[in-house]
């Protein structure tokens, strides 16, 4: 079996092994969430040489949600710098929920940019240029990490929108701290936006893979951020990506990751490969259980902790 045979093989063999795993539920405190399929299972990679390999689901589109959040700390990484980032959200694990209050004592600013605060925060910082509003600046960025041109689910967008009170509540908190740095309904409306950006598994990977790479979408050759703007990403993502199962993750599968919860999750394996998973129902943690299991396999049977294996 070549080399590309044998990556094909091992991710429809996660497949078999872990589509039948039962535990977990689709998200539903966006209704629109709640309608997903929960037993599409998708898989994808994408090596540095730009070859996808893809098993179940993995074209299957579905929103991005907190998947976005990386990304999008790299890019205020790359407009602003890490020192005016560092001002206005911390590097953290704050060992709680997504959609905690988590807010440091004394500068009030957020935990880190994985968690929904301080992804509302890294959002709101993206400025608008005079040919560009941010949010289309957003998602030409996600785009160019994903090799294609990406579009917004409006219902899901609609679905958060009417419900996302408590996303409303943290961008108040945040400004009533004085890190807030644009209108909390303003910075809301546009993180919603993101999360609601539709991609599939396949679009994870290559995301993934572009991290990997020091930036550069291995598939299109273009250089999305610096080298230095995606190791800092992966950094984070290592200790706070998997929301309060961050620690356990890093211990047990030992790759920089980050997870959503329409049910996506990406692993990274730094100047190797983009990984990603795609099956909604989520533990109480918030991350997917098929993914979880998925990736973990992968790890332990291909060697791929970082610490064990650099
Ligand atoms: N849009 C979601 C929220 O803010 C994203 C959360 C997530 O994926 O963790 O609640």
């Amino acid at each position: 079996m070549s080399a590309a045979d044998a990556v094909t093989d091992s991710l429809h063999r996660m497949r078999a092994e872990f589509g039948d795993l039962p535990g977990g539920r689709p998200a539903d405190y966006i209704p629109q969430l709640g309608l997903a399929d929960p037993e599409a299972f998708g898989l994808a990679l994408v090596s540095m040489d730009g070859h996808g390999y893809s098993a179940g689901e993995a074209d299957v589109p579905f929103t991005i949600q907190s998947v976005s959040k990386p990304f999008i700390y790299a890019l205020a990484l790359s407009v602003l710098g890490l020192d005016e980032v560092s001002r206005w959200v911390g590097a953290e694990p704050s060992g709680d929920a997504f959609n905690a209050i988590s807010l440091e004592p004394g500068t009030g600013r957020p935990a880190n940019a994985m968690v929904n605060a301080g992804a509302i925060v890294t959002t709101a910082l993206i400025p608008d240029t005079p040919g560009e509003p941010a949010f289309e600046r957003i998602l030409r960025c996600l785009g160019r990490f994903a090799g294609r041109e990406l579009d917004v689910d409006e219902e899901v967008f609609t679905s958060e929108s009417m419900t996302g009170d408590r996303n409303r509540a943290l961008a108040y908190l945040i400004r009533a701290t004085g890190t807030m740095p644009v209108d909390p309904v303003l910075a809301v409306d546009r993180y919603f936006r993101q999360c609601a950006v539709r991609v599939t598994a396949l679009d994870l990977a290559t995301m993934a893979a572009t991290l990997a790479y020091g930036g550069l979408n291995p598939v299109t050759r273009d250089q999305v951020v610096s080298p230095e703007v995606a190791a800092r990403v992966l950094a984070v993502m290592s200790t706070c990506g998997m929301y309060d199962g961050s620690g356990e993750w890093l211990l047990r599968i030992g790759l920089p990751a980050k997870s959503g919860v329409s049910g996506g999750l990406i692993a990274v394996g730094p100047a190797r490969f983009g990984l990603a998973t795609y099956s909604p129902p989520l533990d109480t943690a918030g991350n997917s259980v098929r993914g979880q299991a998925a990736l973990r396999a992968l790890s332990e049977r291909y060697g791929l902790h970082l610490m064990l294996n650099p």
